[in-house]
């Protein structure tokens, strides 16, 4: 079965030469060119891929992010964004992105990003194990979280921070090293982004519960384990 991806973007010199390129790397491809129509058919068709714009007509990308994430915390989303600061992306990321790319970009880079977001899921699912640390309990088959029996629900990106933590239990991972693990991207020196993405994991993980899982190892990284 082919992967669908959805892709919603307004200009249609740049939604014509990545549908064109997707679809000749054997990927299914639905355009939407708003952000209305866009919402609607990524709420109702069984798509493997969300990329979208953020400036649109209609509603805009970050709103279609919103309503998209509040349904369906599983699926992929791959930002695209003319406005390539910091806070913007951060922004996209605080609404439950996955990854981002600044416009004008290649091909091959969005291609890469693509691959990237599509074959960890299938991997996962090809794998379908269960991982353990205390009361947590994650899936990667069925890609669901429980912590002492309740249902948590992640992003994608979050998901894969946790899988990645709990491969490697009781090892102090760098934040180069789930860079390298979760994205595909380099970052530069000053940034944050994991940082950022270790609290979301945390406020989900850990915060509401008792006993604390993910610890930070001033000035090496992270390590999951029992205190
Ligand atoms: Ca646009």
């Amino acid at each position: 079965m082919s992967t669908k991806i959805l892709l919603v973007e307004d200009e249609p010199k740049v939604s014509a030469f990545i549908r064109r390129g997707l679809e000749e790397e054997g990927y299914d491809v639905v355009v939407a060119y708003d952000g209305t129509f866009g919402q609607r058919l990524a709420l109702s068709e069984a798509i493997d891929l969300l990329i979208l714009d953020v400036i649109l007509p209609g509603q805009s990308g970050l709103e279609v992010l919103k309503a998209v994430r509040t349904q369906n915390q599983a699926l992929p989303i791959l930002m695209l964004t003319a406005l390539g600061t910091t806070q913007d992306k951060l922004l996209g990321f605080d609404g439950g992105a996955d990854d981002y790319l600044v416009k004008p970009f290649d091909f091959a880079e969005l291609l890469a990003r693509v691959r990237a977001l599509t074959r960890r899921r299938s991997h996962a699912e090809a794998k379908g194990s269960q991982l353990r640390l205390a009361d947590l309990v994650v899936d990667t088959a069925a890609k669901t979280v429980a912590r002492a029996g309740q249902p948590i629900k992640l992003t994608a990106r979050e998901f894969n921070l946790l899988e990645l933590l709990l491969r490697h239990q009781g090892r102090v991972l760098s934040r180069g090293e789930i860079a390298e693990h979760t994205w595909e991207e380099a970052f530069d020196a000053g940034s944050n982004v994991i940082d950022v993405y270790v609290n979301y994991l945390r406020n989900k993980v850990d915060k509401p519960f008792a006993k604390k899982l993910i610890h930070t190892v001033v000035g090496m990284g992270y390590v999951l384990r029992e205190e």
